[in-house]
C-alpha cells in the first residue's frame, strides 16, 4: 500500500528539490535572462537579440532550397517582428516536430501616427496603448522610447532613448492629490482614459515670442538633428514607450527578478536558450517567438499567420512529407506566463489550483473564460505525456489555473497551434503583477521553464 506521500498530490517548492549545484546553475541562467531583458524591450529588439545569440550558436538564416540535414540550425524572421528557429532532427518530419512557442510582444504605449503637438508651453506625443494595460500604472513613470522610423525611401532609423543613464526619459503626468477630489470618486477604469495618455517630451521654445509652434519646433529640430527625420516620417514609424527600468533582483534573498515584460520574454528566452543548447535532436525542434499575442495573434507576425505553415511546408517538402502528417504527429508547448497566486488578492484565485511562486514551471490544461470558452483544452493524454517526460528529466512543475471560475480569463497562442491539429498545452512561468510596467517572477521558475522546454526538445 503506497504511503500518504505517494497517495497525495502536493505542490513542492523548487528549493526543496534542487541541490545547491543546480541552484547555482539557476542563478547563472537568470543572469543571462536579465541581460536578454535589458537588450530586448520590444518585439523587434527581441528578434534582433535572438538572432544575434542564435548566430553565435551556429544558426544560419533560412533560405529556400538550403541543405537540411540532421543537426542543421536555421532561423526565419517575419519582417524582424517574429522569429522561427529550427534544429533539424534525425527522424523524418512525418514523425512530427517538438515545438516551443512563446510571444515577444508585451503591453506598452505606442505613439500615434501623427503624435506631436504642443499645449500650454509644453510639447507632447499622442499615444494609443497596446495590449491589456491598467492605465493608471503608466502615469508618473519614467518611460523610454524604442522603435523604428521607416523613411519614404525605405531606409530605417532605429530609435532607443531613455535607457542610457545619461539619456533623458519621458513621462505621462498624473494629477496632484490636492486636486483629486473628483478623480478619487471615479473607478480605476474611468479615472484614466486612453486619449489622455499623452507623453510629455519638452518645454523649451525655439525662436521668438511671436512665432507659432515654438515648442514643437524645438522637438523637431532635435529629432532632425539626431535622426534625420521630419514630422511626416512618424506616419511610417513604430515607436513604443516602455518602462525606462532595467531588470533587477527583488528581495533580500535575491530570489526574484523584477522587470518589464516577463510576459512573455521569460518563456521566450527559456525556449531560445533551450533550442540553442540542443545537439542533434531525435525529432526536429522548433522555437517560435511570435508577435501580436497581446492583441489576438492576428497579422503577418502573429501566430494565426500562414508564415508558420509556409516555413513548415518548406521543411516538409524537403523530406517529401505532407504538412498535415507532420502536424498531426507534432507536439507544441505553448510557453506563456500564468498568474502566480498572490495572497494580497486571494479572493480572485482558488488556492488549490493556482500556480505558486517558486513551485516550478506551471502547466495550464485550459485557459479561456466562463465555461472554458476560447480554450483549446489539452487532452488528458497530453498532460499524462508531460507528467512522464518531466518526471524522467527532473523538471519541477505544478498545475495552474487562470483565476477563479467566472472571475475573468484570458487566452494564449495555444488554440491557434491546436487548431492546426497539433497537440498543444500551455506551460510557463508564474508571474506576480502581470501586465504591470514592472512584473515579478521567481528565478527558480524561470530556470525550471527552461528545463521543461529542454525536456520536450529531448523527447524521443
Ligand atoms: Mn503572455
Ligand atoms: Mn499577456
Amino acid at each position: 500500500m503506497p504511503d500518504k506521500d505517494e497517495l497525495f498530490y502536493k505542490k513542492k517548492s523548487v528549493y526543496d528539490i534542487l541541490n545547491e549545484d543546480e541552484l547555482v546553475k539557476a542563478d547563472a541562467y537568470c543572469e543571462e535572462y536579465k541581460a536578454f531583458l535589458n537588450s530586448a524591450k520590444t518585439e523587434r529588439e527581441s528578434v534582433a537579440e535572438a538572432i544575434r545569440l542564435a548566430s553565435g550558436c551556429g544558426f544560419l538564416p533560412y533560405k529556400r532550397g538550403m541543405e537540411l540535414s540532421a543537426g542543421t540550425k536555421t532561423f526565419l524572421s517575419a519582417g524582424g517582428k517574429a522569429l522561427i528557429l529550427a534544429v533539424i532532427g534525425k527522424e523524418p518530419l512525418s514523425a512530427g516536430v517538438n515545438i516551443a512557442a512563446a510571444h515577444i510582444d508585451a503591453p506598452r504605449i505606442d505613439l500615434k501616427q501623427v503624435p506631436l503637438y504642443e499645449d500650454s508651453e509644453m510639447a507632447f506625443f499622442k499615444t494609443h496603448y497596446y495590449g491589456g494595460i491598467k492605465k493608471y500604472q503608466w502615469v508618473a513613470q519614467p518611460l523610454a522610447l524604442h522603435g523604428v522610423v521607416i523613411k519614404k525611401d525605405g531606409s530605417a532609423v532605429n530609435i532607443v532613448i531613455g535607457e542610457d543613464p545619461t539619456d533623458p526619459v519621458f513621462m505621462i503626468t498624473d494629477l496632484l492629490p490636492h486636486l483629486g477630489k473628483d478623480q478619487e470618486k471615479k473607478t480605476l477604469g474611468e479615472a484614466f482614459t486612453g486619449e489622455n495618455l499623452n507623453i510629455l517630451i519638452g518645454s523649451r521654445p525655439t525662436g521668438e515670442e511671436k512665432d507659432e509652434n515654438r515648442f514643437k519646433h524645438t522637438i523637431m529640430q532635435i529629432l532632425n538633428d539626431k535622426y534625420g527625420i521630419i514630422e511626416e516620417d512618424f506616419i511610417s514609424a513604430e515607436i513604443e514607450a516602455v518602462p525606462a527600468m532595467n531588470a533587477r533582483d527583488i528581495g533580500f534573498d535575491r530570489s526574484m527578478i523584477g522587470a518589464y515584460a516577463h510576459d512573455d520574454r521569460s518563456c521566450a528566452f527559456a525556449a531560445l536558450r533551450a533550442i540553442m543548447d540542443i545537439g542533434v535532436p531525435a525529432r526536429t525542434a522548433i522555437c517560435i517567438l511570435a508577435d501580436k499575442e497581446e492583441v489576438g495573434s492576428d497579422g503577418v507576425s502573429g501566430m494565426q499567420s500562414a508564415m508558420f505553415e509556409g516555413f513548415m511546408e518548406d521543411l516538409c517538402s524537403a523530406g517529401s512529407v505532407k504538412l498535415r502528417d507532420c502536424f498531426s504527429s507534432s507536439f507544441c508547448l505553448s510557453v506563456d506566463v500564468c498568474n502566480a497566486y498572490d495572497p494580497n488578492f486571494a479572493d480572485v484565485s482558488e488556492k488549490l489550483n493556482s500556480a505558486k511562486l517558486g513551485c516550478g514551471m506551471s502547466l495550464c490544461k485550459f485557459t479561456g473564460a466562463r465555461g472554458k470558452s476560447g480554450s483549446s483544452d489539452a487532452s488528458a493524454e497530453v498532460v499524462a505525456m508531460l507528467r512522464q517526460v518531466f518526471a524522467e528529466k527532473g523538471v519541477v512543475w505544478q498545475m495552474a489555473e487562470l483565476g477563479k471560475v467566472d472571475q475573468g480569463g484570458g487566452g494564449t497562442i495555444a488554440k491557434f497551434m491546436a487548431n492546426r491539429n497539433i497537440d498543444t498545452i500551455d506551460a510557463g512561468v508564474p508571474v506576480l503583477s502581470m501586465h504591470a510596467p514592472y512584473e515579478i517572477v521567481a528565478k527558480v521558475d524561470c530556470y525550471m521553464t527552461n528545463r521543461g522546454i529542454a525536456a520536450i526538445y529531448g523527447r524521443e
